[in-house]
């Protein structure tokens, strides 16, 4: 058969290959932690399948990973006896790039100019095993998966092609070779064959992860020879188990790194343990960015479930409503069964528990940072403000939670958010209702003719240009006892005595004027009525106080409605 075959990578990965071959990412030291994190991944699912799977023929009685140095070839090797992967797993997970978003992705890095951004969005994406042709010429990776005999050797210098080649003998699990660029050979900064550069970036990055990473090393013996020594290089110790006081945030933040495969600092972390009848640990961040996918139904999201420090499962959607799905982190449920299936979880009471209070939680962490870190949160909004907001519709438990840190623009400043109650602060005396319009930007919210008795009279509005504002308004109704009224809808009293009675005198005047024009419009209009709304726009057409916003009715025509 074909055994030795050379492939094409996918446009896209050839693409962001081509980056990493040009080193556009400054922080090359991070291609280590990117295979670390991938060969503890693959650990963790070989444990977990052979849990599950009694007769997977496998071998799980000392899962490590290994970091192995040839200083004359100028190799370094990484090795996992995990999961592995089968030659069609090779093709489909290093020759492709499954992640959503990432047409996108280089679409920005197209239309970027300048360096900084370029970084910060490979950054914020995330590139993976890519990350190792930033400082290798050539990888060779040599895979078997666990349970199958035959394995597979896949080679590539990262430009357009790879080789792909059925090997009859391979060892269980994955070792990726990155065979060095000579332009580090003499970078002290660089050297990745040097014992101490790698102790560092591991104790750096990967102190926490759960398996044993070993590296043989060359010692000074007694009698000037030389013997060798396997040394284990990181402390291993879950970060979520150990006390607050214990860990240091950059612990905290490489550990967030290796749970979300984000490469930029989490915005928040939430560290948090749950005692009495079921006990469980929690270790959870608010990412600093959105990832590409957030709005893809097929995007990832964030909890890891874990029992008893075993890995279950990623993208645990029973503890995290789908409004938090940006949240990343692991839950370590200690009273869990191992075997637990998603169904089950989604069943189960004591998980719903838990799940109510990282909710609570974490609402109530975005609002601590408001209150203690306002440019934080600010940022936080920005990137998620939109998801959360989802909350007000589909979670009524927590409506009101999640009302106390809802942002909003307003006509009051243009440059700065605010909150409900600072709108319902500055309501003027005699106004009972909180004021919003709703559309698809703030410009042409306030160019609508809806807006002028408002700005005339000096009422603030609230500027909704969120899909999902029209949503939430309709179903919170109410903030602190005040309706929330739309601008474009109904009749809105805005005048004083003195207006009405103009308006009195104004409609015996245009009396006949107006019935002949709702006569004319008959087919167009309800009612024609005189407006106290106008002060520039001769006339306007508005909806009943039960009809549709103009946005909404606009979203549900393109529905298909
Ligand atoms: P990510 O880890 O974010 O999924 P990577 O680019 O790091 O992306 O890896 C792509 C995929 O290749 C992984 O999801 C995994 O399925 C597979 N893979 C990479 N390294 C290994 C390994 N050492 N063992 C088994 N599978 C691996
Ligand atoms: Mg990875």
């Amino acid at each position: 058969g074909n055994r030795s075959e050379t492939l094409e990578f996918q446009a896209e990965a050839r693409q962001l290959l081509q980056l990493m071959v040009h080193s556009i990412y400054s922080n090359k030291d991070v291609f280590l932690r990117e295979l670390v994190s991938n060969a503890s991944d693959a650990l963790d699912k070989l444990r977990l399948e052979s849990m599950v799977d009694k007769d997977l023929d496998a071998d799980v009685s000392d899962l490590h990973v290994d970091i192995e140095v040839d200083r004359d070839a100028r190799t370094l090797t990484v090795r996992d006896n995990g999961i592995g992967m089968s030659r069609e797993d090779v093709v489909s997970l290093i020759g492709t790039i499954a992640k959503s978003g990432t047409a996108e992705l280089l679409r920005k890095l197209r239309e970027s100019k300048d360096a900084g951004a370029s970084q910060e969005l490979i950054g914020q994406f995330g590139v993976g095993f890519y990350a190792t042709f930033m400082v290798a010429d050539r990888v060779t990776l040599l895979t078997r998966r666990a349970g199958q005999s035959g394995g597979t050797r896949w080679e590539s210098t990262g430009e357009g092609t790879y080789v792909v080649e059925a090997v009859d003998e391979a060892p269980q699990g994955t070792s990726v070779t990155v065979h060095l660029k000579p332009e580090d050979a003499e970078d002290n900064l660089h050297d990745y064959t040097s014992d101490r550069k790698i102790r560092e970036i591991v104790k750096r990055y990967s102190d926490f992860i759960a398996w044993p990473i070993r590296m043989t090393v060359q010692r000074p013996g007694e009698d000037g020879a030389t013997a060798t020594e396997t040394q284990t290089l990181n402390s291993m110790k879950a970060l979520w188990a150990r006390s607050r006081a214990e860990v240091d945030e950059s612990e905290y933040h490489e550990f967030y790194k290796h749970v979300s495969h984000d490469w930029a600092d989490p915005l928040e972390t939430i560290h948090m343990r749950g005692e009495g009848t079921f006990e469980y640990d929690a270790l959870l961040f608010l990412p600093s960015h959105a990832p590409l996918d957030l709005f893809s139904p097929q995007g990832r999201r964030g909890v890891q479930l874990y029992v008893k420090r075993v890995f279950i499962m990623d993208d645990c959607e029973a503890l995290m409503p789908n409004y938090l799905r940006f949240v990343k982190g692991v839950v370590d449920a200690h009273d869990l069964s191992l075997n637990i299936s998603r169904e089950i979880l989604q069943q189960d009471r004591q998980i719903r528990v838990v799940r109510r209070r990282l909710v609570k939680k974490v609402l109530s962490t975005v609002k601590e940072m408001r209150e203690r870190d306002a440019e934080r949160y600010l940022t936080f909004w920005r990137e998620f403000g939109a998801v959360v907001k989802e909350g007000l519709v589909d979670d009524a438990d927590n409506q009101s939670a999640i009302l106390d840190v809802v942002s909003v623009a307003s006509t009051h400043d243009p440059a700065e958010l605010t909150t409900l109650a600072g709108y319902v602060e500055r309501m003027k005396d005699g106004q009972e209702e909180i004021y919003y319009a709703t559309g698809e930007s703030r410009s042409m919210i306030e160019n609508s003719p809806h807006m002028e008795a408002f700005q005339a009279k000096g009422y603030e509005v609230l500027l909704l240009t969120d899909p999902v504002d029209e949503v939430w308004v309709e179903r919170v109704g109410q903030f602190d006892g005040r309706q929330l009224r739309s601008i474009a809808k109904g009749q809105v009293d805005l005048d004083t005595d003195e207006d009405k009675a103009k308006q009195e005198t104004d409609r015996k005047e245009y009396a006949e004027l107006l019935t002949w024009l709702g006569g004319a419009l008959a087919d167009q209009v309800k009612e024609v009525r005189l407006s106290s709304r106008l002060t520039t726009s001769p006339a306007c057409v508005v909806g009943d106080a039960h009809d549709m916003t103009p946005t909404l009715e606009k979203m549900y025509r393109a529905m298909g409605h």
